[in-house]
């Protein structure tokens, strides 16, 4: 062989980089529904949609042929039309001032967390406040994986008091905005903020003059039975960040929202957004995510989704009653989880090397079920989770199946290590 020849790669390797070098994601041969089909011929009933992503399920002809049509006549409107839908609230929402009124369009969460921070930034030099340098946000929360969005990944408490402590002690006048998930998601598994929490963090906020921005990333596009989830807490954010649910899995695509106070500082100030990526509204990706959205307000997917997650959250309850080693279940809508730990009594958790939440997630996938693994720490102690998330399409039948599977996979498990 000769020098400048590529090496082959063994049969059995992959030359995708994925995050682990030891095993191999499962190979999905076709997607319909709420079902994956994978290369040995197993069928998978997706009750995460990857993290939360799916809404209208897999494999939908209407967004196949809006994508099509958008290759075909090549328009940039799809953005216009997509930030549109966004902002024009459902019918059926009793939240109809939301008062946001510019959409941001990026290709990942990470990337709009980013667009929000530097957007803060900007509001506050347009202001004539330059010295403003620090972003406060809550502790275990998780915002995304590029530096930006990781750099605000973990903070501070959460306790509102804990909040102004910290306001206080790197000063109001040197703070630029307080991000946070409206529902925890990915670091603690569908967690809601206690009742009253967002209201006074409105509150706290607008007190020191401090914006408020919300990461919707994953509970937002209707995943808790709202379309923004912040509808349920009674508040109006400064800036809000949308991803995931957006474009329904089909392609990249995210948000930045931002209010009129934000908007009206850029307009005074410079007049323009200091930010940019090569594929920010990207126009296949938009019409993609058009035709998702409009499906789900047409199909009125949100209002069904709160409807099948009040059904999934009793037949979880139903079928976890008693069981020693549930802590709680947990969520809004069809963003539900399951925490388990050692002894939920004494708040004991499961050792970190147990990984019991990842062998419940593995035992329910053998049984031809994907759910999403997790693990957080409140107040100090670690709980295993598995979230359930399937599309706002799911049906009956398939909420029973993906509680029965999880309820065994349980039984399996605790048998195996008890
Ligand atoms: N914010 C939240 C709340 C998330 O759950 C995630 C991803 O899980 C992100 C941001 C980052 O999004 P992405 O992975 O698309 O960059």
């Amino acid at each position: 062989m000769k020098n400048n020849e590529p090496s082959p790669l063994p049969s059995n390797e992959s030359a995708v980089l994925h995050r682990s070098l030891k095993s191999l994601p499962h190979n999905v041969t076709s997607a319909s529904g709420s079902y994956l089909t994978l290369d040995n011929g197993c069928k998978i009933l997706d009750a995460c949609g990857g993290a939360a992503v799916a809404v209208i399920g897999h494999g939908n002809a209407e967004v196949m042929h809006a994508a099509v049509a958008q290759m075909r006549e090549y328009t940039t409107s799809a953005a216009e039309r997509l930030a549109k839908c966004i902002l024009e609230p459902l019918p059926s929402s009793t939240y109809f001032d939301h008062g946001l009124t510019k959409v941001y369009l990026v290709g990942s969460g990470s990337e709009a967390n980013d667009a929000a921070l530097k957007c803060a930034k900007q509001y506050w030099f347009e202001q004539g406040e330059p010295q403003r340098k620090v972003y406060v946000t809550r502790e275990q929360a998780y915002h995304g994986g590029t530096i930006g969005a990781m750099s605000i990944s973990a903070f501070v408490n959460r306790l509102v008091l804990e909040i102004e402590q910290v306001f206080e002690r790197v000063g109001a006048k040197n703070t630029i905005s307080f991000s946070g998930e409206s529902v925890s998601g990915a670091a603690l598994g569908s967690m809601l903020a206690p009742q009253g929490y967002w209201p006074a963090v409105r509150a706290l906020c607008d007190k020191h003059g401090i914006l408020l921005h919300l990461d919707e990333v994953m509970c937002g596009m209707g995943r808790t039975g709202t379309y923004f989830a912040f509808e349920q807490e009674g508040i109006k954010p400064d800036i809000v960040t949308i991803g995931k649910g957006l474009g329904g899995g089909f392609a990249p695509i995210s948000a930045m929202i931002v209010n009129d106070k934000v908007l009206g500082a850029l307009r005074r100030g410079t007049s323009s957004f200091n930010h940019g990526h090569t594929f920010q509204a990207h126009a296949m990706c938009c019409a993609i995510a058009l035709q998702v959205q409009r499906i789900v307000k047409r199909q009125q997917l949100v209002e069904r989704c709160a409807e099948m997650g009040d059904k999934l959250a009793k037949l979880l309850d139903e079928a976890f009653h008693g069981a020693k080693h549930v802590a709680e279940r947990r969520g809004r809508g069809l963003f539900q989880s399951v925490e388990f730990m050692l002894d939920p009594r004494t708040k004991t958790p499961f050792s970190k090397d147990i990984e019991f939440g990842a062998k419940i997630q593995l035992a329910t996938f053998d049984l031809g079920v994907a759910v999403y693994p997790g693990a957080g720490t409140v107040d100090g102690v670690v709980g295993d989770h598995v979230l359930v998330a399937p599309p706002y399409t799911v049906s009956d039948e398939e909420l029973e199946l993906t509680v029965k599977a999880l309820r065994k996979a349980y039984n399996e498990v605790v048998w195996v290590l008890f």
